[in-house]
C-alpha cells in the first residue's frame, strides 16, 4: 500500500527527517513548511495523510487543521498531529480543531508507520464511498450527509474488567450517548454482535482474555466488522499499541483517561462512522435507484437485461423451465386521451401492483416499456404460466381500476404473450425467449386483444 503523505514543519530539518523515514518504508512524500503551504498543498496534491507540525511561526497547525477540515475537497484527509510536547490541552485542541491522530516528537517509528498505514487504509475505503456517493448525487438521488444529527443518537459498548474505570468512563460519556458495558470478554463478543454499537472501547489490559484477540475477533464478525474501536491503553505500551493498530483498532487512549480527550476522540469516531454509514446506505438507496423503475417501484429494462441472461444460464444448466410472459395495456392511448396523462400514470401503477402481487419471490417482474411488462418465472412451464396469466389477464379485466381519489373507475384490458424454454433447441438464448413472447403478445393483439397467447417452443 503507498500512500502520498504530506509532512508539514517550519523547521526543513524535522521535514527532511520525516521524509527520509516514510521514504523508506516506500511512502511518497510532500513537504511544506507553513501553515499557509499546508493548506494550499492539502488542496492542490491531494494528499492521502498530512502529518501536521503544531507550533509554527505565522498560522498554526491548528488552524492550518481547521482550515483543511473546513473544506469540502479536502475534508476527508486524515491529519496527524505532530507535537513537541506531550501535553493534553493541546490533543484536545488538535482534536477540537479536526485532527484525527497525535505524535509526539521525537516522533517513534513504530508508531508512525502504524498510524500512516491504518489512516491511509481507511482513507482508501472512504475515497471509494466518496467516489460511488458523487455519482449518486450527480444522478440526483442522494440526499446531502448530515453527520452531527446521526452522531448524537450513538450506542457505545464498553469492555472492561476494571469497575472504577468503566464508572469514569460511563460518566464522562453517559450525558450525550447510551453507554452498555460488559466485564466478561466472551460475554462481551456475543453482546458485541447483537447490540448493534456504534463504538466499541476496549480496556487493553484485560485479563480473562488477551484483549488483542478480543478486537480481531470484533474485527472478524461480519456484524462488528466495520465498528470502530477505541483502545485504552496503559502509557508506554507501545508494542501492544502498535498490534492493536495493525490488528484494525482505530483509535486509542492512554490511562489515566482524560475526560476531555475521551470525548474528543469518542466524537471524532463517531463522526467518521456515521458519514461512511451514510455514504455507504447513500450509495445502497443509488443502486436501488439505478435498477429501479420510479413509477411502479418495478425493476426497470436495464436490470431485466443483466439479470434474465443469468435466469436463463441457470435454467439451461439445471435442466429446469423458464418462463417469459409480456403483458401490454389494451389501447391504453385511449385512457391517455379521454382521462389525461395523470390518470393513465395511475392505471400503470395500479396495474404493476396486481402483477407484484400475483407474481411469487422468485419471479422477476419488471416494467419493460411504457405499458409493457415482462415477468421472468424461474423453474415454471408453460403451462403453468399459461393458468397464471389468464388468472391475471381475468382480474385485470374484471375488477375494475380505481384512480383520482375513487371518482374515476376504469375498465382496462391486457393482452399477454408467453414462451418458455422447455424443449428449446441448444442455441436459445435469452434474448430468442423474449422475442417468442413478444409474438405471441402480437398474436394476443392481433387476435383481438384482451387474451392470453401461448407460444411454448
Ligand atoms: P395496443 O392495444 O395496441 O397496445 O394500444 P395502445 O394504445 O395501448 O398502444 P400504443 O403502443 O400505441 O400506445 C401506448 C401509449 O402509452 C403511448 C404513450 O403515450 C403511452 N404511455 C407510455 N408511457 C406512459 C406513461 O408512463 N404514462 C402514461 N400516462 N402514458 C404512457
Ligand atoms: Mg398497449
Ligand atoms: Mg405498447
Amino acid at each position: 500500500m503507498t500512500a502520498r503523505v504530506l509532512v508539514v514543519d517550519d523547521l526543513e530539518p524535522n521535514v527532511k527527517l520525516l521524509e527520509a523515514k516514510l521514504r523508506a518504508e516506500y511512502f511518497d512524500v510532500l513537504g511544506a513548511l507553513s501553515g499557509e503551504e499546508a493548506v494550499q498543498k492539502a488542496s492542490s496534491e491531494q494528499p492521502d495523510i498530512i502529518l501536521l507540525d503544531v507550533m509554527m511561526p505565522g498560522m498554526d497547525g491548528f488552524e492550518a487543521c481547521r482550515r483543511i477540515k473546513a473544506d469540502p475537497e479536502t475534508t476527508h484527509i486524515p491529519i496527524v498531529m505532530v507535537t513537541a510536547l506531550d501535553q493534553q490541552a493541546d490533543r484536545v485542541a488538535g482534536l477540537e480543531a479536526g485532527a484525527d491522530d497525535f505524535l509526539t516528537k521525537p516522533v517513534e517509528d513504530l508508531a508512525l508507520f502504524a498510524r500512516v498505514r491504518s489512516l491511509t487504509r481507511l482513507k482508501m475505503m472512504t475515497d471509494e464511498l466518496r467516489a460511488r456517493y458523487a455519482t449518486g448525487k450527480g444522478l440526483g438521488v442522494v440526499e446531502t450527509i448530515d453527520v452531527d444529527k446521526a452522531a448524537k443518537e450513538s450506542r457505545i459498548f464498553l469492555i472492561d474488567d476494571n469497575e472504577e474505570q468503566i464508572e469514569r468512563l460511563q460518566r464522562a460519556l453517559g450525558e450525550e450517548y447510551a453507554v452498555a458495558h460488559e466485564t466478561d470478554p466472551e460475554v462481551a463478543l456475543g453482546r458485541a454482535r447483537s447490540g448493534d454499537f456504534d463504538l466499541i472501547v476496549v480496556n487493553m489490559s484485560l485479563e480473562a482474555m488477551d484483549p488483542l484477540r478480543l478486537c480481531s475477533s470484533i474485527r472478524s464478525f461480519d456484524e462488528t466488522r466495520l465498528t470502530p474501536i477505541l483502545a485504552v491503553v496503559r502509557q508506554g505500551d507501545t508494542r501492544k499499541l502498535v498490534r492493536a493498530l495493525d490488528i484494525g483498532v482505530n483509535d486509542y487512549l492512554t490511562r489515566p483517561v482524560d475526560k476531555n480527550e475521551l470525548i474528543a476522540r469518542v466524537s471524532t469516531q463517531l463522526r467518521r462512522k456515521h458519514y461512511v454509514d451514510q455514504l455507504r446506505s447513500s450509495f445502497q438507496a443509488s443502486l436501488e435507484m439505478a435498477v429501479t423503475d420510479q413509477l411502479t417501484g418495478l425493476y426497470n429494462r436495464r436490470y431485466l437485461a443483466s439479470h434474465l441472461t443469468a435466469m436463463f444460464d441457470r435454467a439451461y444448466w439445471t435442466g429446469r423451465p423458464l418462463a417469459v410472459m409480456i403483458l401490454d395495456i389494451d389501447h391504453f392511448k385511449k385512457i391517455n386521451d379521454a382521462h389525461g396523462h395523470d390518470v393513465g400514470d395511475k392505471v400503470i401503477q395500479e396495474f404493476a401492483e396486481r402483477i407484484s402481487r400475483s407474481v411469487r419471490g422468485i419471479d422477476l417482474a419488471c416494467r419493460y416499456g411504457g405499458e409493457e411488462f415482462l415477468i421472468a418465472m424461474p423453474d415454471t412451464d408453460a403451462s403453468f404460466a399459461a393458468v397464471v396469466a389468464e388468472r391475471l389477464r381475468q382480474e385485470i379485466a374484471t375488477v375494475k381500476f380505481v384512480v383520482n381519489s375513487a371518482r374515476d373507475e376504469l375498465d382496462v384490458t391486457a393482452s399477454i404473450g408467453i414462451a418458455s424454454t422447455e424443449n428449446g433447441p441448444e442455441d436459445d438464448t435469452a434474448q430468442k425467449l423474449i422475442k417468442r413472447a413478444d409474438e405471441a403478445l402480437y398474436e394476443a393483439k392481433s387476435a383481438g386483444r384482451n387474451r392470453v397467447i401461448n407460444r411454448a417452443a
